[in-house]
């Protein structure tokens, strides 16, 4: 049987081009003893996997040339050389970006496509959901009343994080690029408000929005959105490091400047990794699960098809009109 892989062909220099990578058909490995062969269904495209292209410097570990992203998908077993699973379980892991996997069943989540299908368990009930979970919860500690700003309102984490703010009581303010997303932010996820920072100040909109200062500010993008947003911090504010998707394609260029506000707000800010959690990871599942059966949060997901159109679809992370969890469809 033969698989569809991609695999790193050059680093890129900025925004990553389509002739990075190399589209290839290899013959499929069979399992060895406790690994499995799984048929990939869906794979997520995160900013994440920018930075694993990088040489070093990157907050992961870099890819070698010739390597496939460590990109987290979700499939079915077909052949199992593992107790842990059977052929026809359906579930989620780092299986890179291929049509078929070969490897260890250690790692890897069961998931049940007849509670909700595939794709949500890359989205809100995967590790994505999973990082707006904690790093809203464990870091932002967002308080009924406070007001917490999300940048990247629209992305996959983002939508998420903002969503749960609410839920739990407070005012929330997206950041996103462009009026169709702002207006989704807003009707579709019930953010409060949503500042658009590609048209005018985000800190003229700030004094508007946050009058008494921002409590937790969220953060998916560092750069020049972090440092508009800590001069409007509240005493004593939280500021989730989620990630720094402005610095990926300019990594170790972009700096702050307006750090001293932390000292005169007293305020703390903290990064994290969703994989601290691990241990947590079904406490997420399972509150996320209620939320969105209920109704209290809403799922979207930007599925593009083909595994193909992988290359185009990680360039979309970085300016393009897609709302909620990306994804690739093989
Ligand atoms: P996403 O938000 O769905 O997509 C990235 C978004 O970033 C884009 O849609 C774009 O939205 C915005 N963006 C891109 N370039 C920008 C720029 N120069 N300035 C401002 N905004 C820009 O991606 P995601 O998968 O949910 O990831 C969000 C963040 O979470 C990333 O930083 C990622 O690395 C981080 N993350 C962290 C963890 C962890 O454990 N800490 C785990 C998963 C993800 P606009 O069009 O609105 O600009």
């Amino acid at each position: 049987m033969q698989k569809t892989i991609i695999r790193l062909r050059a680093r890129p220099s900025g925004l990553p081009q389509p002739t990075d990578w190399e589209v290839r058909e290899e013959a499929v490995a069979p399992p060895g003893d406790g690994e499995v062969l799984v048929a990939v269904r869906y794979v997520s495209v995160s900013p994440s996997l920018r930075s694993q292209m990088e040489a070093g410097g990157a907050y992961l570990p870099p890819l070698q040339l010739g390597d496939t992203p460590r990109a987290r998908a979700v499939g079915e077993v077909l052949e199992s050389r593992s107790s842990a699973f059977a052929p026809g379980d359906h579930i989620e892991g780092l299986l890179g970006v291929q049509s078929h996997f070969t490897g260890p069943a250690a790692g890897l989540m069961k998931v049940d496509p007849h509670l909700a299908p595939l794709p949500r368990y890359l989205g809100v009930l995967g590790m994505t959901g999973f990082t707006a979970y904690f790093g809203l919860l464990d870091i932002g500690r967002p308080q009924p009343g406070e007001t917490v700003v999300v940048s990247a309102a629209a992305g996959a984490v983002g939508g998420v994080a903002g969503q749960i703010a609410r839920l739990k009581g407070c005012r929330v303010v997206g950041i996103a690029g462009g009026a169709e997303k702002c207006a989704h932010v807003v009707d579709d996820l019930g953010f409060d408000a949503c500042i658009d920072y590609r048209e005018g100040s985000i800190g003229e909109r700030l004094v508007e929005l946050a009058p008494k200062g921002v409590d937790v500010f969220f953060d998916n993008v560092g750069g020049a959105v972090l440092d508009e947003v800590l001069l409007h911090l509240a005493f004593k504010a939280r500021v989730p490091l989620c990630g720094g998707v402005a610095h990926y394609n300019d990594v170790g260029r972009i700096g702050i400047r307006n750090h001293l506000k932390l000292l005169e707000t007293r305020g703390r800010m903290e990064g994290f990794s969703v994989y601290d959690y691990g241990a947590r990871f079904l406490e997420a599942r399972d509150a996320l699960a209620d939320w969105l059966a209920d109704g209290s949060i809403v799922a979207r997901e930007h599925v593009e098809d083909g595994l193909e159109r992988f290359p185009e679809a990680l360039r979309l992370l970085f300016g393009g009109a897609q709302v909620g969890k990306l994804m690739v469809k093989v």
